[in-house]
């Protein structure tokens, strides 16, 4: 079986949902996941926004203007009489429930409830449409199916018992229709896994139903080399290894969720990456298998906290380090980068619910100094820290002020700690010294 993904671009109008209906109607049968229709959950998140802080005016207006865009799409999309009536009662009913939230005391339930709409609307919409083209379709609930634990991990022996159950009660589909992104939490309730999370879906179905690959339909034709929001020229890789791309998602490549490679890895079962728009196009394939060496992409992760700890007495005395990571530990709280010095060490992180407390903790022992809007910028390709062309991205020091390095921590990574302020620069210098320029001293 596959598994295809079709992200917001890709079910974000009329035009692209008929590219997609050509790409999957193709006899095989196959699991398709699908995003929200492109700036629903935007819009929901406004939504939410606006209810938690009592402007309950503006929620509505949002709504209205949403469910018009809806009911539109499906006026154009639903020409069969009794499958439109089907589709628009939907709607209708989906848009109702969202006015009848507006003033109720929001909370994580609430926002979780509002942006789970977004995928039950356009996997609702899809599937009536493949049905009206007469395709053999299903529509299987995430929520029936797709749980995670209290660490928020993909509950696999739920997942896989009751997929599997379902999937059974339908066995002549050809095309089973899901939701992605939304799941139930531990307690049964209405979560989801984060932002840009129907990635995560799909490697997590695909691993359960054990896929022969996971295809990731977006609206570019592959994985570049660096971020084309911000930076000219960024081409298409055609081979990632797991590890490569695991490292780049998780330092900020928006592409791609950064846990989508995690459930398929162990299993060894490939991810593509394809352009919904342009379906010939190779795209990446992610496989076990490593391609060259050297640099092969930068992605850049905003958002990032750097907390330097002096010790009054030397700092790899016998236990520092311990009595500092401890801390972190026991607030849960993940260390993104590292660097010592013989009074200091340097590190970050993304998650600063708990900063507080731990710089309070911090100080019982040692001076500390907190610096916020900063960027990790990451350079990942297979043993780039031996490469003959790795010493050119060291130019870029020359111009931009490198908070902190790491270097050799594995032999596939290599990271920059910088401003944010100096992110764009530093993205399109590193483009230039890195990708564009053969010569070292260029
Ligand atoms: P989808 O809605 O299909 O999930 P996303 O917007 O989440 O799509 O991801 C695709 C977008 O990611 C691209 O349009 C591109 O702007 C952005 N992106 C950021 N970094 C990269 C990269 N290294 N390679 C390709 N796309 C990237
Ligand atoms: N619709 C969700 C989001 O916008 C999930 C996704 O698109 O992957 O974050
Ligand atoms: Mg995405």
């Amino acid at each position: 079986m596959l598994v295809l993904k079709f992200g917001g671009t890709s079910v974000g109008s009329i035009e692209n949902m008929i590219h997609v209906k050509n790409i999957i109607n193709d006899g095989q049968k196959k699991v398709v996941v699908l995003s929200a229709m492109s700036g629903t959950t935007n819009a929901l998140v406004k939504i939410s926004d606006y209810i938690k802080n009592g402007n309950v005016d503006e929620a509505l207006i949002v709504i209205d203007a949403l469910k018009k865009n809806y009911q539109k799409t499906v006026k154009t999309l639903i020409t069969n009489v009794a499958l439109h009536a089907t589709v628009l009662d939907y709607v209708n009913h989906v848009f109702d429930t969202l006015n009848s939230l507006v003033n109720t005391k929001h909370d994580i339930l609430l926002y979780n409830q509002i942006v789970a709409q977004g995928e039950l609307l356009s996997t609702f919409i899809f599937s009536h449409y493949l049905q009206q083209e007469n395709i053999n379709v299903a529509l299987l609930p995430a929520l029936d199916f797709m749980r995670i634990d209290k660490t928020n991990e993909p509950d696999n022996y739920y997942i896989q018992q009751n997929l599997n159950r379902i999937i059974a009660e339908t066995p002549d589909a050809d095309i089973y229709i899901t939701q992605g992104f939304i799941s139930r939490d531990a307690e049964g309730e209405i979560s989801n896994l984060q932002r840009g999370g129907s990635d995560y879906t799909a490697t997590i179905i695909g691993s359960v139903v054990k896929a022969e690959e996971v295809q990731i339909w977006t609206d570019i034709d592959g994985f570049h080399n660096n971020d084309p929001r911000f930076v000219e020229n960024t081409k298409a890789i055609s081979n990632l290894s797991f590890d490569e791309s695991a490292e780049l998602a998780y330092f900020g490549a928006k592409i791609l969720h950064p846990q989508t490679v995690m459930p398929v890895r162990a299993l060894d079962i490939p991810v593509r990456l394809k352009n919904t728009m342009s379906p010939a196009s190779y795209g990446t394939l992610i496989t076990n298998q490593v391609h060259g060496e050297g640099i092969k992409a930068i992605a850049a992760k905003d958002g990032i906290t750097a907390i330097k700890i002096k010790s009054a007495r030397m700092l790899l005395a016998h236990g520092f380090l311990k009595k500092v990571f401890e801390i972190f530990e026991r607030y849960e709280t993940a260390i993104d980068m590292i660097t010592t010095s013989e009074i200091a060490v340097s590190l970050t992180i993304d998650d600063t619910t708990h900063l507080q407390s731990i710089v309070e903790e911090l100080e019982r022992f040692a001076l500390v100094e907190v610096d916020d809007f900063m960027s990790i910028v990451c350079l990942v390709g297979n043993a780039i820290i031996y490469h003959a062309d790795t010493p050119n991205l060291f130019q870029v020091l020359q111009d931009v002020n490198v908070r902190m390095i790491s270097y050799g921590g594995s032999n596939n990574n290599i990271s920059l700690l910088i401003n944010t302020s100096d992110k764009l620069e530093t993205l399109k210098k590193l483009q230039r010294y890195v990708f564009e320029s053969s010569v070292v001293g260029v």
